[in-house]
């Protein structure tokens, strides 16, 4: 079976932030070499000092710059705290670190208050206040940290009138495969979560593009292969469902470091040389792709309560 379908392409980078405008610099430039349009999730408040983004101008100049060059930046959580916005996936962050779960089993009551309507409500208020006194207008689309999500998010993000969000993984496989600490994780299988699915889909006004992967995470450059090999199967599962392909990034896991300088970089560079010289795409920002999909997003049955034990 061919493949004439052209399908949507969206690549997303996270996590810049306060003091971080080179490294966006550098995002967008290696992005600009393939002109392909990139959508920068950008951090509001800075988790180690609180700082905000308005009070780094060299970064304002840098976000100006992404937007001239025809990509776009869009609301990346508060302080990108782990439990910000509800739970995190596990695969991202309980399953990352034991401490992270010994932190949830201690905190549970003050996790519990965090996720208050209200509490929810008032930090997604100061992060967005930051974003427009930053940019001089409203996000339109929102991504948490760490996968974080729940109910009451999706219900603030429509009271705010946000178009679109992008925090559930449709794959884990990637983010498993890319841990440095799991060169065995082969044995993980390379799977959709159907209960994400790569759909984008309805949470009342607002549509939910679920992120297919990051094939570049802190990777180890003998991993490559492996993740490359990854995206292009994974990329075959979207167009065999006619779904757009949304691509995840980040700064700090393309640069990675030592003997892996940069791999990140050589991955997405042969993803993109793939894609653009043998594949039928189309590459979008997110709010184009939101555009292109919000009368074809589809509703899902609430979930069940699963059978434990
Ligand atoms: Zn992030």
């Amino acid at each position: 079976m061919t493949h004439d379908q052209r399908i949507d392409v969206a690549v997303t980078s996270d996590d810049i932030g306060v003091g971080l405008a080179d490294e966006l610099l550098k995002v967008q430039a290696f992005h600009d070499e393939f002109d392909i349009p990139v959508t920068h999730f950008i951090v509001p408040f800075s988790l180690e000092t609180d700082l905000g983004i308005t009070t780094d101008p060299k970064l304002i100049d840098a976000m100006k710059l992404v937007e001239d060059r025809g990509s776009e930046n869009q609301l990346h959580a508060y302080r990108h705290n782990l439990f910000e916005w509800g739970y995190p996936e596990i695969v991202s962050a309980m399953d990352l670190d034991e401490k992270v779960c010994e932190q949830f089993a201690d905190s549970r009551f003050a996790i519990e208050a965090y996720h208050q309507k209200d509490a929810m409500r008032e930090r997604l208020l100061l992060a967005m206040d930051e974003w427009e006194r930053a940019t001089g207008r409203r996000p339109t689309g929102f991504r948490s940290g760490w996968g974080s999500f729940s109910g009451t998010l999706y219900e603030l993000l429509n009271e705010q009138g946000f178009r679109w969000s992008s925090v559930r993984f449709a794959s884990r496989t990637g983010w498993k495969w890319s841990k440095e600490e799991c060169e065995s994780a082969d044995s993980y299988p390379e799977t959709i979560n159907d209960a994400v699915g790569l759909a984008p889909f309805r949470q009342g006004d607002l549509v939910e593009f679920p992120i297919l992967g990051d094939f570049g995470f802190h990777a180890q450059r003998s991993q490559a292969n492996r993740l490359i090999g990854l995206f292009k199967r994974q990329f075959a599962i979207c167009q065999e469902r006619n779904a757009p392909c949304v691509m995840v990034h980040h700064f700090h896991g393309l640069a990675a470091g030592g003997d892996n300088a940069d791999s990140g970089y050589d991955i997405y560079r042969e993803i993109f040389t793939w894609l653009k010289e043998t594949q039928n795409v189309r590459f979008v920002t997110m709010d184009a792709l939101c555009d292109a999909w919000k009368d074809r997003a589809i509703t899902k049955p609430p979930q069940r309560m699963p059978q434990m034990g």
